[in-house]
Order: C-alpha cells, then sequence, then structure tokens
C-alpha cells in the first residue's frame, strides 16, 4: 500500500502507477482512466453526476498543425464507466471565442447549440451544458463531482465561510447558479479573483478541482474531499447527535420488510394514478437515522438541494402518517388515511408548477411523488421502471447524506423552488 492509500479514510485511493504507466503521455486515456476511478466511489459523485476533462495539444486536421483541443465528458453516461466515445472533443480556442458572440444570461441557452461548432473529433459524444465549465479554466485537468460531503458543505447556510476557513481561501466559491455558458464565465472570474487556489465550490452543487497532471486532479479531488468529510465526521462526533436525535424506533428487520410488502401494492396504486408505476423499497440505515429522527419533518418538505438529486427525486418527498406496526391486513382504512395525502401532494406539485412555470414551459409531468418515507419502516421510490426507481433511493440517499452533513456544520439549505423549477423543466 503506497503512503497515498494510508492518508483516506473517507475516499477511496485506487490508483495503480504500474496501470497508469501503460498509458504513457496519452492524456486522453489517462483522462478515462482517472474518471473512471473517481466514478467507482459513490462517496466522490452520485451515479452519472459531474463530469472530466483535459486539454492537450493534437493535431488539426484542417491545417496539420497543433491545436489546442479539450475533451470532456459528453451528455448523459457515468464517469465509472466512461469511454472514449463518451467523451466530447472542441477546439479550445474556438469554444472560448463563443464569448465574443454571447448575448447575456437570458440567452444563454442559445450557446448549447453553437458548441457544435467548435467540435473537434467529429465522432464526439454531444457536449453537455457543463463544457464551458471546464472550457474557460485554463487547467489541463478537471474534475467536476458531486460528492456528498462537498454538497453538505455547498448547500451549509454558512458554506461560503466554511469553505474559507477549512481550506484557508485555497478553494474559492461561486453562488449558486444554473449550469451554462454564464457559470462557465463565473468560474473563471473567480479564479481571476483568486489566482492560486486548487478548486472551487459551487453553491448548492458540487465541486471543481483540477491538476497539471490526471494524477495531480485526482489527488487534488480526494484530499479535497477527504478534509470535507473529515471536518464533518468531527461535527457529528463532537454534537453526538444527527437530525435532532431519535423520535421512534425502527421497526425489527423482519417485521420491516414484511410491513414495507403488504404496503407496496397499495403505494403503487395511488403513485399510478397517472403512469403505471414500478417501486423499490430500501431500509438501508442511513435512510432509517433519517425518517425516525426529530427533524424529519422540518427537513424533508425543504427539498433537495443538488440539482442531480431533485431531478430524480422530486422536489419533496411524501412522508406517511403511519404508525410503523399498523395493521396492514385493514387494506380500507389505510387507504383512507393515505387518499389526504396523496390529494394534499398533487395539490402541492401542482402549485409549485403554476406558481414557477414560464410562458415556454413544457406541460406538467405526473404529480405523484417519487420519494415515500414510512418512518420506522423504510423508504419506497416509484418510476417507470426498476432501475430508475432504485436510481431514485440511491439519488435521495444522497440527498439524506447532504443534510445530515450541513446540518452537523451549520444548517441545510434547500434550492429555491424557481431555481428548482428552471432546472425541472428545462
Ligand atoms: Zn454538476
Amino acid at each position: 500500500m503506497s503512503l497515498s492509500a494510508i492518508q483516506f479514510k473517507h475516499v477511496s485511493y485506487l490508483w495503480d502507477e504500474a496501470k497508469a504507466a501503460t498509458f504513457s503521455e496519452d492524456e486522453v486515456a489517462l483522462l478515462i482512466y482517472r474518471s473512471n476511478l473517481l466514478g467507482a466511489d459513490l462517496r466522490l459523485t452520485n451515479y452519472g453526476g459531474g463530469n472530466t476533462s483535459c486539454k492537450a495539444m493534437a493535431k488539426d486536421p484542417l491545417t496539420g498543425e497543433e491545436t489546442e483541443v479539450m475533451w470532456v465528458k459528453g451528455s448523459g453516461g457515468d464517469i465509472g464507466t466512461l469511454k472514449k466515445s463518451g467523451l466530447a472533443a472542441l477546439y479550445v480556442d474556438r469554444l472560448r471565442s463563443l464569448k465574443n458572440v454571447y448575448r447575456g444570461i437570458e440567452y444563454e441557452d442559445e450557446m448549447v447549440e453553437l458548441f457544435n461548432h467548435c467540435i473537434y473529433d467529429l465522432a464526439s459524444k454531444a457536449p453537455s451544458i457543463d463544457t464551458p465549465l471546464h472550457g474557460f479554466l485554463p487547467f489541463k485537468h478537471i474534475d467536476h463531482l458531486h460528492p456528498d460531503a462537498a454538497i453538505a458543505i455547498a448547500a451549509a447556510k454558512d458554506g461560503k465561510k466554511i469553505t474559507e476557513e477549512l481550506f484557508g481561501g485555497t478553494i474559492g466559491w461561486v453562488e449558486w447558479q444554473k449550469p451554462g455558458f454564464d457559470l462557465g464565465l463565473q468560474l473563471k472570474q473567480c479564479l481571476d479573483e483568486n489566482p492560486g487556489i486548487r478548486g472551487i465550490m459551487l453553491g448548492s452543487h458540487g465541486l471543481f478541482t483540477w491538476g497539471d497532471t490526471a494524477y495531480e486532479s485526482y489527488i487534488n479531488t480526494l484530499e479535497v474531499v477527504e478534509r470535507c468529510a473529515s471536518y464533518i465526521e468531527d461535527n457529528i462526533n463532537k454534537n453526538k447527535i444527527v437530525f435532532g436525535g431519535e423520535k421512534i424506533d425502527s421497526l425489527p428487520k423482519e417485521d420491516r420488510l414484511k410491513q414495507a410488502a403488504a404496503l407496496a401494492p397499495v403505494l403503487r396504486g395511488f403513485c399510478s394514478s397517472q403512469t403505471k408505476m414500478i417501486g423499490h423499497f430500501t431500509d438501508d440505515d442511513r435512510v432509517l437515522q433519517f425518517i425516525n429522527s426529530n427533524d424529519l419533518d422540518r427537513l424533508a418538505p425543504l427539498g433537495t438541494s443538488c440539482p442531480d438529486h431533485f431531478l430524480r427525486t422530486k422536489i419533496s418527498p411524501l412522508v406517511l402518517n403511519l404508525k410503523p406496526g399498523e395493521n396492514p391486513d385493514d387494506v380500507k382504512s389505510i387507504k383512507e388515511k393515505l387518499s389526504p395525502l396523496f390529494v394534499a401532494y398533487r395539490k402541492m406539485y401542482a402549485g409549485y408548477y403554476d406558481t414557477c412555470k414560464h410562458s415556454n414551459s413544457p406541460a406538467m409531468r405526473d404529480a405523484n411523488p417519487v420519494v415515500i418515507l414510512y418512518p420506522g419502516v423504510g423508504m419506497f421510490t416509484f418510476a417507470k421502471d426498476k432501475q430508475t426507481a432504485r436510481v431514485a433511493a440511491e439519488f435521495y440517499t444522497n440527498a439524506i447524506n447532504v443534510m445530515r452533513g450541513a446540518e452537523a456544520i451549520s444548517s441545510y439549505t434547500s434550492l429555491p423552488r424557481q431555481e428548482a423549477f428552471n432546472i425541472e423543466y428545462w
């Protein structure tokens, strides 16, 4: 085990020097290798979340001259399984020259189309909206991740101050803004105003870190996330109380599963009022700690923070008003208790849509909850297929980790509803 492997407690150090040496100076191969290592540790980023890039010189097929090209993860996919076909390759100078035609934030969506004019490799994956976030920064290798531990700080009320103190000013801060061209310019501005920083925290969203080589970027990322995670754990150990302490006990494991199995078809019926849904259930310890806590009623309605999280989980979960030991055989009485909850949730969702919609917003989508929390028992998630339902559960668990961390060091803040809407109905 190398020295670096021993240093990390909260993230996995997976870099294998012998393996990396086989890529020699191939920066794109090293980018893919690093991305796969980062994506293999869910503490570093959620499934499908984040993106990575490298910039290197390559021969321009149009002129035969060396030109700077950026390879960046394209739209869709997961960095854990990223291959070359998942990358977009763009001319760096062309991408940066888009500044000259940028008409301001209200027109930033029109820039996405223009990224296609900057493509170097015609076999590129479509560039994602995060492309300018990498393009305007000068670094050779960049990681943009959604680590729960970093988002906990990014979503804490005093996140900016905590970041400043924890990293002695070496990590910059950019307030929440929807990813896009403008956020790319803001990242560059943050770097210009704070030369020498090793990364930037994106309010309510995630982390940017970088390095001159693939390895330096990898180590920088691990060190920053490790420091965020150990800061949170130190605070939790100091306060000895999480989510305001336990309000109710869980049922014993066997009873939880029995109760969940009995209730699942009823919940599925309610959730399928518009489209037939498939369910998933988990009674993971992290979920139970949250749903059995005193703070559940305060935190659950706030909703999630990182855009990736709420895109999969809807703005907030539905908390059931059933006792853990409720008799599941009395279906009629259970339905009578649950029906008003679902009616109220759909009304809340329609109200959110009506308040936040723009003249060109797509029509309202299914108003049923995706995440359903049953205190003492566990969490149900419903989606169109099993994989989507399982990922929704995974993402809400990420959101729970974020709330747990933010509450341990400060207080948790969610995204303003209008910002959430602008992402959900982009
Ligand atoms: Zn992101």
